[in-house]
């Protein structure tokens, strides 16, 4: 079944709300197995909605409205399904009962008309938190049938609605299932991902595998469709070796574990406790060890050492190397480690330093340590952004780097 969703209202034209019904919907729709080819967003105006509906009608089998579903003047979604469809209007009993029970004068009862006024044909979907429902309505145009589906604009109306009134009947309709898994990728960007990954990504069709980048890295997501649940698993699992066979050094995350809850894993099943050393991270790299419940276990201390002084005075890093090689340098970023494990004795340490910018020479010039085992690594790296993205992105390479060399070490114990 194809879907199709137009969203209504001038306000999100003019980017005052961010449109995250048709965020809600889409995903939902990708769930029950349903394409969705297409979304619109029209503002408040008869004439431009009712040409997306004679547009979404003629190629969906499926057009779900949100918005506009009100009793004020700015409200038209009803009022313009109505009059496209021109089949005439029913009365819905629940609902005018309801709406004259509110009110006490004719006039107000007849200024909330439009409420208790539907499509001839709707099924009425109720809403048990706000005041208008929405509707089910089926369409015969030019010989093609279907249905449109009017919601009302506020989520938490909404939500509750095509959670109550419309999956019922969306269940039914349903052809088949979309299952998908999200693969984090350390250290590598969207586009190595990519690079690696071309035949795949241009050539799956279903499987589909894409890469994105998100706040905490890079990932993949692999979506199948499939008659059956167990279908797409396997075609999932299958997608899932190709992948695997190209990136399982990077790959540090999968499915709903965050980075921070496998670090903390990893850690915790092999009894062992992370310190951190952080200049150019000011703390963000504990700060995501701790976003993972089950931290408390593992994390044993963290400090902020932005200066050169706190390089010397808390980790003896000499001043001699300081000043011979600059805080910024694989030499310092290794004597931060060294001074960090005899501090904390911690199985694993990470130190990062760096120059975050925007001003001064070499911005986004980073050095990443890590020691596990006595062994130390340190990553360099030329990082692009501003100041924070700069700063997230060398926290995201030392969480990356921990999860790997965990692993990596692990697996030969
Ligand atoms: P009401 O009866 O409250 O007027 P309505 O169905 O007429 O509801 P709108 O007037 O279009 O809906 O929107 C009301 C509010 O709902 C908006 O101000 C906005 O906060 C929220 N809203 C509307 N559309 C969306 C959307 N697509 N995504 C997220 N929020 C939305
Ligand atoms: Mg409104």
């Amino acid at each position: 079944m194809i879907v199709e969703c137009i969203s209504v209202g001038t306000e999100i034209l003019l980017g005052d709300i961010l449109n995250t019904n048709v965020q809600y919907l889409s995903r939902l729709c990708a769930t029950l197995g349903f394409d969705v080819f297409h979304t619109s967003v029209v503002g408040d105006n008869d004439a431009r909605l009712k040409a997306e509906l004679a547009l979404a009608t003629s190629r969906a089998d499926l057009v779900i409205l949100t918005g506009g579903l009100g009793s004020t003047n700015d409200d038209i979604t009803k009022r313009v399904v109505i009059d496209f469809l021109g089949q005439g209007t029913e009365v819905s009993a629940y609902n005018k009962e309801t709406i004259d029970g509110w009110f006490d004068t004719e006039k107000a009862r007849h200024d909330n008309e439009i409420v208790y006024t539907f499509p001839k044909g709707a099924k009425v979907l109720e809403n048990h938190v706000g005041t208008a429902s929405g509707a089910w309505v089926p369409f015969s145009i030019d010989g093609k049938e279907g249905h449109i589906v009017i919601l009302p604009g506020p989520p938490k109306e909404m939500i509750p609605m095509v959670e109550n009134a419309l999956m019922p009947i969306l269940l039914e309709k349903t052809e088949g299932i979309t299952k998908s898994l999200e693969v984090r990728i350390g250290v590598l960007g969207e586009y190595q991902v990519n690079d690696i990954l071309k035949e795949e990504i241009a050539n799956g069709t279903n499987p589909t595998i894409a890469p994105y980048v998100k706040d905490d890295g890079a990932m993949i997501r692999i979506t199948a469709k499939a008659a059956y649940e167990r279908t797409a698993d396997r075609m999932i699992l299958d997608a899932m070796q190709v992948v695997d066979a190209k990136l399982h050094p990077y790959i540090v995350a999968m499915g709903h574990e965050s980075r921070s809850e496998v670090l903390v894993r990893l850690l915790a099943d092999h009894n062992e406790k992370v310190s951190t050393a952080e200049s150019i991270t000011g703390g963000l790299v504990a700060s995501t060890i701790i976003d993972a419940a089950g931290a408390s276990a593992v994390l044993e201390q963290s400090f902020v050492v932005y200066s050169d002084r706190a390089k010397h005075k808390v980790l003896t890093v000499s001043k001699d190397r300081i000043r011979e090689h600059t805080a910024v340098s694989e030499a310092v970023c290794r004597s931060m480690l060294k001074g960090l494990y005899n501090r904390t004795g911690s199985e694993l340490c990470l130190a990062t330093t760096g120059y975050a910018g925007p001003t001064g020479e070499d911005v986004g010039h980073v050095f990443i340590g890590v020691m596990y085992d006595g062994e130390r690594m340190v990553y360099e790296h030329h990082l692009h952004g501003s100041r924070n993205a700069i700063r997230n992105r060398a926290k995201n390479l030392a969480i990356d780097y921990a999860i790997m060399t965990l692993k990596r070490q692990h697996d030969m114990k």
